[in-house]
């Protein structure tokens, strides 16, 4: 339920309108608008008595939310979330792009790949030191020695990291290193993990299940944002179908369907959303031309010998000549890109 308050309502009307409801078990979520100021009111309807609500002192009117993603949906909150890390603005004017391998290997490789795709433009480092893999005997990544070489190589460069995080009880530890959590496609659905990052003052990078519709995912941001964390990024990688020539199909209508329901910014991997590093320029450009608040591309300075998915992996020169060849789709779409 969305409470609305009149435009004079008191700063005291507002405290105990929110009081009331935490003392009925509801979380509140206030928003400050220049007008007015709306309370969202998330629990178990059954316990608002929306007469007794509507005839407090400074209370407006009671609308209620009709979609099931509460705090994700644009119904309690039209400004679009711009989730900042460091000086990075993500969900503004800006296009960003995280890049990077797809695992951490070793130092020395990983440290060279950050300094060429800072070089190249990107803003954020991207690389995985747990790895979800579909075998129990592949590379399955180094761990907190390889989170240790991610720090390494944000001394280095200055670039924010993203990595991301399989286990609950890895989260304190996981984020005590890097800027951004990521969910990964396997576990947009663990709920007892996005209760977890949920309870962090941490960035959440939220990739979209292989099998799950829009309206899912969303509702997997919801558990991340009703444990208080409301710094989400959703990520499109693409979903199964019954195309083989892809390794997944990118659904880039979901970037216009997230746009008008959600205020949350949405990034697209083309790597993982085709599978091949070939169809990554066009995927990232159209991405950008459907309005994607950013992409996350793995780059990596082998892609031959690559422990983990190579054949998507773009080197770095290649790259960099894709950075060029977004600008002016960015441009053309009315956004900034400091390449
Ligand atoms: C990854 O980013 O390397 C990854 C495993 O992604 P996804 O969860 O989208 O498959
Ligand atoms: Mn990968």
């Amino acid at each position: 339920m969305i409470i609305v308050m009149s435009p004079n309502a008191t700063k005291e009307q507002i405290e105990s309108v929110e009081k009331k409801l935490t003392e009925l078990g509801f979380k509140t979520h206030t928003i400050v608008g220049e007008y007015k100021t709306v309370i969202g009111a998330i629990g178990d309807k059954r316990h608002l008595d929306t007469q007794f609500f509507s005839t407090l002192p400074g209370v407006e009117s009671l609308v209620p939310i009709m979609k099931p993603y509460k705090l994700a949906g644009k119904e309690l909150k039209k400004e679009p979330t711009i989730v900042e890390v460091g000086d990075i603005k993500i969900g503004g004017d800006e296009v960003i792009v995280i890049a990077g391998p797809c695992a951490i290997e070793e130092e020395k490789s990983f440290i060279e790949t950050a300094v060429k795709v800072k070089e190249a433009g990107a803003k954020l480092l991207r690389g995985g030191a747990f790895k979800p893999r579909t075998s129990p005997y592949s590379f399955q990544g180094l761990a907190e020695d390889g989170l240790k070489i991610m720090s390494e190589a944000r001394e280095v460069t200055g670039l924010k990291l993203v990595t991301e995080v399989v286990d609950p009880r890895d989260v304190e530890l996981v984020a005590s290193y890097v800027d951004i959590l990521q969910i990964g496609a396997r576990n947009m659905q663990n709920f007892r993990l996005l209760k977890e990052v949920g309870m962090y003052n941490k960035p959440v990078l939220l990739k979209r299940g292989l099998s799950a519709t829009i309206e899912e995912w969303l509702m997997a941001a919801e558990y991340i944002m009703a444990e208080g964390n409301h710094q989400i990024i959703l990520c499109e990688r693409g979903i199964r179908t019954f195309e083989t020539a892809t390794r997944n199909t990118i659904d880039m209508s979901a970037i216009p369907v997230i746009k008008e329901n959600s205020h949350l910014p949405i990034f697209v991997d083309p790597s993982h959303g085709t599978g091949s590093w070939k169809y990554v320029p066009a995927m990232s450009k159209a991405a950008v031309a459907a309005g994607a608040d950013g992409l996350i591309i793995e780059v990596h300075h082998d892609p031959a010998n690559a422990l983990s998915d190579g054949p998507q992996s773009l080197k770095p020169e290649k790259f960099s000549e894709l950075m060029q060849e977004i600008a002016p789709v960015v441009r053309a779409v009315g956004k900034k890109f400091n390449v």
